[in-house]
């Protein structure tokens, strides 16, 4: 796995744990983030629990 840039792991309702990159990440002003699989991800509640990685995210 790559670690060139940084990423932000966010749990998704979808049962999955999509990864963002922190600069889409810090932009983002309407709690949406693009992942990096291409899919607008809802940042879930906190108590979410992790789910699964994102095979697409996750390379
Ligand atoms: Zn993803």
């Amino acid at each position: 796995m790559r670690e060139a840039s940084q990423v932000v792991r966010i749990s998704s309702p979808d049962g999955r744990d999509h990864l963002v990159d922190e600069k889409v990440f810090a932009r983002a002003l309407d709690g949406r983030f693009l992942a990096r699989c291409g899919v607008f991800v809802l940042s879930a509640p906190l108590c979410t629990p992790p789910g699964r990685d994102c095979p697409l995210c996750a390379p």
